[in-house]
């Protein structure tokens, strides 16, 4: 879909698998060729809709220029090293992210061991462990071609189309999360960072290394958008949006809501699985858990940062209180 004529920008979107039905990758005309922002799941329905549009547009593999990617996830880096294989253009992620890939879908099965570990201390049942772990076993295979990634660090600016954008780096929805950002058009491709129906997952990681207090970057990440002169959000999931001031003051107290929701399933000691079954419901799939558990995980570690809760372990089981 042409979303723009005179900036050439289009949107091209992917069918995903779960809840989420599609996300939007970008598509960028220049003078000299194309640039790609986000690449969808690495699957045949995928390449059938990328095929699809370079037809569409008579786009030859050799016109695609760069393939630009805003963090790590799935369903964003996935396609990039069939992109990268099928036109020979380089890929471009934050710094952060593209040791992530490296470190975790390139090594496989590598991260099992430490969610199941994760999880486990803080109340998950062994049962209810093996779903969510073959939940996240399932969505190796779709990152499969890998890129070969080139780097790019905060502040720096690529081209995408005809016009020049600044990396924005906005940890939380993963630690590398970057956004790209043209003044001159007032434009803010935003991947996951801001969506405009809800927030993004922001979820503590399992990963050794990973930042300790995810939803603290979220917070800050969102700050620090607030001064930017921009008309127009796209984001990788839903309807692109106007305000940006009004989206990141809707997600502050969207979190802030959840955090006192957190705290009020909180008694005299309770595991976050429980916190998490309180808060969710009983009937959530292994896909749906893995966020949830995370999520709830990154809402009690920022709690305890800000000394808000204390924390004991019974018998090996983390339990979380009001202080
Ligand atoms: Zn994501």
């Amino acid at each position: 879909m042409l979303l723009n004529n005179q900036s050439g920008i289009y949107k091209v979107e992917l069918p995903l698998l779960h809840r989420v039905k599609h996300v939007n990758c970008y598509a960028l005309r220049g003078r000299d060729g194309w640039s790609l922002l986000d690449a969808g799941l690495s699957r045949e329905a995928s390449y059938q809709v990328w095929l699809r549009f370079f037809e569409e547009q008579a786009i030859r593999p050799a016109d695609i220029l760069g393939i630009y990617i805003t963090h790590y996830h799935s369903d964003h880096y996935g396609c990039a090293g069939w992109l990268q294989k099928l036109s020979g253009a380089p890929v471009y992620i934050g710094a952060i992210d593209a040791v992530r890939i490296n470190n975790y879908w390139k090594k496989g099965d590598y991260l099992l061991p430490e969610i199941d570990k994760l999880y486990n201390c803080n109340g998950m049942p062994s049962e209810v462990r093996k779903l969510v772990l073959e939940a996240e076993a399932e969505i190796i295979p779709y990152t499969v071609p890998h890129a070969d990634l080139t780097v790019l660090q905060a502040g720096q600016t690529v081209t995408l189309g005809d016009y020049e954008f600044r990396v924005i780096l906005t940890p939380g929805h993963s630690d590398g999360h970057i956004c790209y950002y043209n003044q001159e058009l007032g434009l803010l491709f935003s991947g996951d960072h801001l969506l405009p129906d809800s927030s993004s997952i922001v979820g503590l990681s399992a990963q050794a290394g990973a930042r300790p207090d995810p939803l603290a970057d979220f917070l800050r990440s969102l700050d620090s958008l607030r001064s930017l002169d921009c008309q127009l959000i796209l984001p990788a999931h839903g309807k692109s949006f106007p305000s940006l001031a009004k989206r990141i003051s809707r997600l502050e107290s969207y979190h802030n809501k959840h955090l006192a929701a957190i705290r009020n399933c909180l008694g005299r000691g309770t595991a976050a699985y429980e916190v998490c079954r309180q808060i969710y419901g009983p009937d959530l799939s292994g896909n749906e858990l893995r966020f949830a558990m995370a999520e709830i995980l990154a809402h009690l570690v920022y709690l305890l940062h800000k000394n808000e809760l204390k924390i004991t372990c019974t018998e090996g089981i983390y339990k979380y209180n009001n202080r």
